[in-house]
Order: structure tokens, then C-alpha cells, then sequence
């Protein structure tokens, strides 16, 4: 059963590349790095109940489990490559292992990813994606560059992934009135939520201009705490200028809104630092990729991440709002 189930992931997923010597089908893949060029690694795992709820579509998870990978690989400036795929299933379901490799195919399409093997085993549901890029040697983007006075940026818009998991969810405050909203504005945020978009682009976009990168997943705030702390510097974040969706606006009032940008995540945009003197460049550039960035805050002595109201107040998040702070 399991080699089958190899075969209906394998004849899915049709991406070859040179650089793949042996693929799925041998003990190991054997694979062949460009010269000049570091390997970037990353693994994420996604448990049924807890990464994504049990109703979500197999392809679509097919999908988000490459998309959080390529993700990690964005945040670093790489290039995707290569993939491996690690699936543990309850049964032997021939439809849902091809629509889950028909959600992966598909992106991993997208960015030319080619899958090399992984392992096919039976148990609780459960995918790890493991996956490989390239970047110029010595050139990756990392956590630990942020320096005061760079300014701080964010891709694309915030939140609409944490709204689309509030739309779906009937123990929702407000339920009835979310899942009444208008389909297509419903539907914009719900994929966000199960189809997020990889920026794979803006990554290698930023390498020559970000002193200090990470993807958003955990949230804003939390994210960006990452490269605080790596960095040994502070962020200070403008509330007023975190970017949103018209979907996002049309269903949530400030404050509610304020809690999915800052706290939700899921959202798989780049948050970055960049000198002053790289802003016009990074505003440029990504506006030319299609994502877009938007300037939220600046980089400070210290070493936590904080969040202003447009009155110059601190914004503290405490059981479930936003409280003002000194
Ligand atoms: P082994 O017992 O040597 O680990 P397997 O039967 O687990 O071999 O795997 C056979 C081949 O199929 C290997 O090349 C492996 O990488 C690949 N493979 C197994 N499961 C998957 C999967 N879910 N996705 C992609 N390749 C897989
Ligand atoms: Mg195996």
C-alpha cells in the first residue's frame, strides 16, 4: 500500500531539475548544489487539531505545508529547490493523498520545487516538509542584523489569515454575522488562511537591502521579538500604520483589527529592517514584485517590541484588548 501511495505522490509532483541526481525511488536522493552558493535548510511540521482544524480541504493542505516551508526558506533570501515530505496517515486513502499532492504539486510548481523523497507511514495525521534552497554564499538573510536607526517594514497586509480562522469558526462572539458576510469577502480572507502565498520574490529581492529578516508566523509582534532579541535591539511599531485588506476592513472595527495584525499570524508575510538609505530602493523594488511594503516602525536602543497609538501611547495587549500604557 505504501508504495502505491509513493506513486500517486510521485507521478503529481512533475517538477525535474538538473540538480536532482536521483530522486524519489532509492535509499536517498542524491542532489547537487551550484557551486558558490550556501545550502539553506528548514523543517516545519503541521499536526491535525493543532497546526490546522480537520475540515480543512486535503489539497489545501497539501498546499500550506509547502507554502510555511518556502516561507522560512523567503525569510532567509533563498532560492527553493528541493523538497522532502514526510506523511503520516491514519489510513490508506488513495483520494486524500492525491488531492494533498495536488495542492502541493501545485505550488511547489509555482517555485520550481522539486520533490526528491520522504517517508509514507500510518498513524495520527501529521506532514513534515522539509525543504532546500540556495543562496550566494554568505549572503543570507538572518535575525541578527537589525541596527537602531533602520526602519521597519512589513509585506503585502496583516491579519487576513487570523480573520479567515475567525470567519470559519462557529464558537465565534460573532458568528452568525462573519459567516452572513459576503461571500467574496469571506472567501478573500479564508484563503489567505489556508493558501497563504510564500514571498518567495520579495526574499531574494531583499537580500541586497534588509539588515535583518523573518517570516510572519506566530504573529507580528511576537516575530519581530525574534529579531529584537537576536539583534540586541528594540522596535518601536506605529498601530496606525500596520497594513490591511479591504476584506479585513470591511468585517473588523480597529480594535478587533488591531489584535489579528499585531497577535494573529499565520500571515507569511516578511517582516525587515533596512537602513533609511535603502527605503526608496525596498519601496521600489517590492512594489515591482506585486506584494508591495509598508513602512510600520524603526529600530531602537533596547530590546523589546513595542506598538504606539497615534496619540504617542503604548498599546498593551491584556485579556483579549488593548490597553493603554503611560
Ligand atoms: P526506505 O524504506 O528506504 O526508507 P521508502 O519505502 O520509505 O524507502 O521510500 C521509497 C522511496 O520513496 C524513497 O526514495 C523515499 O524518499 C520516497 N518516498 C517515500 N515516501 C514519500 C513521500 N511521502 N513523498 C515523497 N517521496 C517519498
Ligand atoms: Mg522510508
Amino acid at each position: 500500500m505504501e508504495f502505491d501511495l509513493i506513486e500517486v505522490i510521485r507521478s503529481r509532483c512533475s517538477v525535474s531539475r538538473a540538480d536532482v541526481r536521483l530522486g524519489i525511488g532509492d535509499d536517498a536522493a542524491v542532489l547537487s548544489p551550484p557551486a558558490g552558493h550556501d545550502l539553506a535548510v528548514s523543517t516545519d511540521t503541521l499536526v491535525a487539531g493543532i497546526h490546522f482544524p480537520f475540515a480543512v480541504s486535503a489539497r489545501d493542505l497539501g498546499w500550506k505545508a509547502l507554502a510555511v516551508n518556502l516561507s522560512d526558506l523567503a525569510a532567509m533570501g533563498a532560492t527553493p529547490a528541493w523538497a522532502l515530505l514526510a506523511l503520516t496517515l491514519p489510513d490508506a486513502s488513495r483520494d486524500f493523498v492525491a488531492a494533498f499532492a495536488d495542492g502541493f504539486a501545485e505550488l511547489a510548481a509555482q517555485h520550481g520545487v522539486a520533490l526528491v523523497g520522504g517517508d509514507t507511514t500510518r498513524g495520527p495525521l501529521n506532514v513534515g516538509v522539509t525543504v532546500h534552497g540556495f543562496i550566494a554564499s554568505g549572503r543570507a538573510l538572518r535575525r541578527d542584523g537589525a541596527r537602531p536607526g533602520d526602519l521597519v517594514f512589513v509585506t503585502g497586509t496583516l491579519g487576513d489569515a487570523a480573520a479567515g480562522l475567525r470567519c470559519l469558526d462557529r464558537a465565534d462572539a460573532r458568528a452568525p454575522e462573519l459567516f452572513n458576510a459576503p461571500a467574496d469577502t469571506r472567501e478573500a480572507l479564508v484563503a489567505r488562511l489556508n493558501r497563504p502565498l510564500p514571498r518567495v520574490s520579495a526574499g531574494a529581492a531583499l537580500r541586497d537591502l534588509a539588515s535583518a529578516c523573518i517570516d510572519v508566523s506566530d504573529g507580528l509582534l511576537a516575530d519581530l521579538g525574534h529579531i529584537a532579541e537576536r539583534s540586541g535591539v528594540g522596535i518601536e511599531l506605529d498601530a496606525e500604520a500596520l497594513p490591511s485588506s479591504s476584506a479585513l476592513l470591511a468585517l473588523f472595527e480597529r480594535d478587533e483589527r488591531l489584535v489579528l495584525q499585531a497577535a494573529g499570524g499565520d500571515d507569511y508575510e516578511l517582516a525587515f529592517c533596512a537602513a533609511p538609505a535603502r527605503a526608496t530602493e525596498v519601496q521600489r523594488d517590492l512594489a515591482r514584485i506585486g506584494c508591495g511594503a509598508t513602512r510600520i516602525g524603526r529600530v531602537v536602543e533596547g530590546e523589546r517590541v513595542r506598538l504606539f497609538d497615534r496619540d504617542g501611547s503604548e498599546l498593551v495587549f491584556e485579556r483579549g484588548g488593548w490597553n493603554h500604557f503611560g
